[in-house]
């Protein structure tokens, strides 16, 4: 089954860390342009809609189209009548309304990603996010009472001046709202960032940042919550189907500015500016070869707590994973470990994930 990704680049400001394909709207124009040709660029793919069971849009921020942007583009996408079994959106709390979750769930969205980040008042202004602790809670609120149950709360971790008890508090924040899914990264510092310029002369504690990912990890289990992948947490039944196709190496459509679609051992990525977008110029396609798909199912599956299938391996590859890497090594270091005919990483390994993952490229 296949995946269809929508990307909304527009926000109402930049936060200081987003490497994300995004940008502030120059008017409405422009965005009723780019919702026109998302449109006709999902339509090109009728003849895949009978294998789509997951829909995602994210951003952006999606929800900062108006009401009227907003039901066009979902009301469009329910007539499609596509039989998905998760459709996905992502939302900034501070400007979520009663009418947003109306729409979303008289067309059909069946879960809500919210980008909290951190519940902490210096952690948002760091970070340069324009909500509230306040903001995340009544946007699960809302939701909830429009019976939307299925949320996820992104949150960001190690970011400079926060502490160990900063981030506990943020995990206690988490568990109040009692939703069904937790997204938690630790800051990567990006090249083109706002943050990357004040981070010049400062060095994050990485003892720091692995302590809290252990507790991380040992908060969430001890809340009943299934570690699915490294950086992803849900009640059981809740994993993100959308972005299991990711780490399954599935087929996915992307649709939009800076979108990427992986069909037929071909990954295509349109253009990261808008005009380009809209003219279809810019699309860098790669023919990935037989050994850039080993290697790309292997470090995507080993992202996942279950790892990679050495039999799913063999069927696709008709190789074993044992002939074509050595990672014998890699098990020795107690990185990875074997457990009935799959390979994965052990708790040591999900914090070494890169020096995991370099072995393999
Ligand atoms: S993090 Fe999200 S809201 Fe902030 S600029 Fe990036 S895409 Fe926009």
């Amino acid at each position: 089954m296949i995946g269809l990704y929508i990307h909304i680049p527009f926000c109402k400001h930049i936060c200081k860390y987003c490497d994300f394909p995004k940008k502030i709207p120059k008017d409405s124009t422009q965005i009723e342009k780019y919702l026109e040709k998302i449109k006709l660029d999902i339509l090109k793919y009728q003849n895949l809609y009978d294998k789509i069971d997951t829909i995602y849009i994210g951003g952006g921020t999606p929800n900062s189209l108006s009401n009227c942007q907003l039901e066009d583009l979902l009301k469009f996408i329910y007539e499609l009548k596509i039989n998905y079994k998760e459709f996905t959106i992502e939302i900034n709390p501070e400007i979520l309304t009663a009418t947003q979750a109306l729409l979303f769930k008289k067309y059909g969205v069946n879960r809500i990603s919210i980008g909290a980040e951190t519940f902490s008042d210096y952690g948002l202004k760091h970070l340069g996010r324009h909500h509230t602790k306040n903001d995340i809670i009544n946007a699960v609120n809302l939701l909830k009472k429009n019976e939307l149950y299925n949320i996820n709360i992104d949150l960001i971790f190690g970011y400079y001046g926060q502490t160990l008890e900063d981030f506990k508090e943020d995990l206690n924040y988490y568990t109040m709202l009692n939703v069904s899914h937790l997204s938690c990264y630790s800051l990567i510092v990006e090249e083109n960032t706002l943050l990357n310029i004040a981070y010049k002369n400062i060095k994050l504690d990485e003892d720091l940042i692995a302590d809290m990912y252990d507790y991380l990890l040992s908060f969430m289990r001890e809340k009943n919550y299934v570690h699915y992948e490294i950086s992803n947490f849900a009640r059981n039944g809740f994993e993100s189907l959308h972005n299991l196709k990711y780490w399954d190496k599935d087929e996915y459509i992307g649709i939009g500015m800076g979108a990427t679609s992986y069909i037929e051992h071909k990954r295509i990525t349109n253009s990261l500016y808008i005009n380009k977008y809209l003219r279809d110029e810019d699309l860098y396609v790669e023919n990935l070869t037989e050994l850039d798909e080993k290697k790309e199912m292997i470090i995507m599956g080993l992202r996942k707590m279950t790892g990679i299938s050495k039999i799913k391996y063999l069927t696709t590859f008709k190789s074993r994973i044992e002939d074509d890497f050595s990672y014998q090594k890699l098990i020795q270091l107690g990185l990875l470990e074997e457990d009935n005919n799959f390979i994965k990483l052990t708790e040591k390994g999900y914090l070494l994930s890169n020096i995991v993952f370099e072995e393999f490229i």
